[in-house]
């Protein structure tokens, strides 16, 4: 805050997110370069942020979530699917669930393929690296060190992964994977997480506060946008409510959308940059008309077969458990080991629900745990889950304004499942979680399905319990999409096509669905993004890959 005027600025950032808090922390790497970063909500001190297993804890506290709904799903019974998403610093990634993964390298291939060059896999490649401080790879050409996010396997995993894992290998006709973010992500084995030394890794830890004393960057919390100033088809600054009123922070060079794919498209709607007939309805001056803002969502559905035991190796309290469970408290306020230092996520597969998929179509997420129920912060009584995820959904949605009011929450119509070849690999994974749960590995816990529940057997009672159950894994993208096309929000560049001085950098850019979690790509695009304004040239292919 030591410049003569403190509402001017080179850059403006919008949303402390994944996004944000490293393309702030890059951007004023040059002392010579003021920057301002605007977080709707607070700084990221409550302790259920950073206790890995408390997870679903963090997601459940009001003042850390957005807590958007979507709208009344068709292909759902009707249901509103909550869309939890970070309202803190570190955005959604002080939220989630800590696994890492990039997708599938054919995924950049046709994001480059869509008309944005510089985005294929080789080329990106790096800026995963860039990010990524890795020890356990060592000398592996895909995996980075020393850079600002620790990635890791959880060092030690309950051991129900193993017998997920033996129960694949029982069941045939898929191979392990031993490093999901090799040259080859399919097939089944342990993953890796963002945790530091038993704590979250998200980018406002990793990238952030190392940055934050720096007397260039000004951090404004609790400041909601409300719109780009926008003059003569070139973006000024932002007009944002901060403790009641109104502030203007100008850019003198640009500014950048980094709210997440929710609320970027809002706020360009809100400033006059969207479809025209949507604008006109809510009384918004049209600056600039372009139709695919908010268009083209999509997200990641997941459906679970739930299973319950009286064993009590799974993660979990009962009274039985109760001493084990101040073992590992005490284990976690001396070392931050033992179970709370794990995100849960340990193991998963990336598979083909089908022989037609050309790359792996169906994730199986395995939860050595009961499903938490209600508020309490973790798992009561005992038992484990699969969750099937469809990764490249055909289904898609749109963001919606619900007025003009910056405060009211966006309609999200999500059109979830709307297209029903998204139904078919939900299906296969119910069906292969059960085979799982019935391999000779499981057979000591004698576990009860609880859901679907043994008279669930057709594929019409599948159908109906995936339309009664299926909930999102948060993964919203593409609403400010990158291209070369008419609906296309912004250019390979990222800068939105129409409005000088403009750009978005988060995961509503994403051209097309990526295969999997979506934080460390979207590190990645912010790390890109960086380059791409500071006119740094790309950094070189890696050598082997
Ligand atoms: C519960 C949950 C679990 C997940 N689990 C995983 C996982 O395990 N692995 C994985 O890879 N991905 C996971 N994801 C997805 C991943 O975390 C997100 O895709 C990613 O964090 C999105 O990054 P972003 O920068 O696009 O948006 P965000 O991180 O959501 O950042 C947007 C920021 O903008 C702020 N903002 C919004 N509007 C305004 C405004 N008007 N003014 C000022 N600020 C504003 C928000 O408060 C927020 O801080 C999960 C997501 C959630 C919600």
């Amino acid at each position: 805050m030591n410049f003569p005027n403190q509402d001017r600025y080179d850059y403006i950032v919008v949303g402390a997110g994944t996004a944000g808090c490293v393309l702030a922390a890059r951007l004023c790497e040059d002392p010579a370069t003021r920057v301002c970063l605007i977080e709707a909500g607070g700084w990221d001190r409550h302790p259920f942020i950073h206790v890995p297993a408390l997870v679903g804890a963090a997601i459940a506290r009001a003042s850390l979530n957005w807590r958007f709904m979507t709208e009344p799903q068709a292909a759902l019974d009707n249901r509103c699917i909550p869309l939890p998403r970070g309202r803190v610093v570190g955005g959604s990634g002080s939220i989630n669930g800590m696994v890492y993964f990039r997708g599938q390298p054919q995924d950049y291939d046709d994001w480059a393929a869509a008309g944005n060059p510089g985005w294929s896999w080789r080329e990106v490649l790096p800026y995963f690296l860039r990010s990524e401080d890795n020890p356990e790879c060592r000398g592996s050409p895909y995996h980075g060190q020393g850079g600002p996010i620790r990635v890791a396997h959880i060092p030690t995993p309950n051991p129900l992964n193993r017998v997920f894992l033996e129960a694949f290998a029982q069941v045939g006709g898929y191979g392990p994977c031993e490093d999901f973010t090799g040259p080859r992500p399919e097939g089944y084995g342990l993953r890796q997480g963002t945790i530091r030394a038993g704590r979250r890794d998200s980018s406002a830890t990793a990238y952030l506060r190392p940055a934050k004393t720096r007397p260039n960057l000004t951090v404004l919390t609790d400041a909601r946008v409300a719109r780009v100033l926008i003059e003569n088809g070139r973006a000024l600054g932002v007009e944002a409510i901060v403790g009641g009123g109104r502030r203007r922070l100008l850019a003198g060079r640009e500014t950048v959308l980094c709210a997440g794919a929710i609320q970027s498209p809002q706020i360009l709607m809100l400033s006059g940059v969207g479809p025209p007939e949507e604008l006109r309805r809510h009384g918004i001056e049209v600056r600039l008309a372009s139709p695919g803002v908010g268009a083209h969502y999509r997200d990641h559905l997941s459906v679970p077969v739930l299973m319950e035991t009286s064993d009590t190796q799974s993660y979990g309290l009962s009274l039985r458990t109760l001493p084990r469970a101040a073992l590992n408290l005490a284990q976690y306020a001396c070392g931050r080991g033992g179970p709370l230092a794990s995100n849960v996520f340990e193991s998963t597969a990336f598979i083909r629900s089908g022989p037609g998929a050309d790359r792996p179509d169906l994730q199986m997420v395995f939860q050595p745990a009961r499903r938490n129920r209600g508020t309490f912060p973790l798992p009561l009584g005992h038992g484990f889950v699969i969750n099937s995820v469809g990764l490249y959904p055909r289904s898609r949605g749109r963001i919606l304004l619900a007025s003009a009011d910056p405060l009211a929450a966006p309609r999200v119509e999500a059109n979830l499942l709307a297209d029903s070849a998204d139904m078919a690999p939900l299906l296969a994974g119910l069906k292969l979680a059960r085979r799982l749960f019935a391999a000779p590995a499981f057979a000591r816990y004698r576990a009860v399905e609880v859901a679907p529940g043994p008279a669930v057997r057709s594929d019409a009672d599948l159908e109906a319990y995936v339309r009664r159950m299926a909930v999102t894994v948060h993964h919203p993208l593409s609403t400010c999409r990158m291209g070369a096309d008419a609906d296309a929000v912004v250019d390979a560049a990222l800068c939105v096509r129409g409005v000088a001085s403009l750009r978005v950098v988060d995961g509503s850019i994403f051209p097309v669905m990526i295969g999997g979690n979506t934080n460390a790509p979207i590190v990645m695009v912010a790390e890109k993004a960086a380059d791409l304004m500071l006119g740094r040239p790309p950094p070189p292919p890696i050598p082997g890959t």
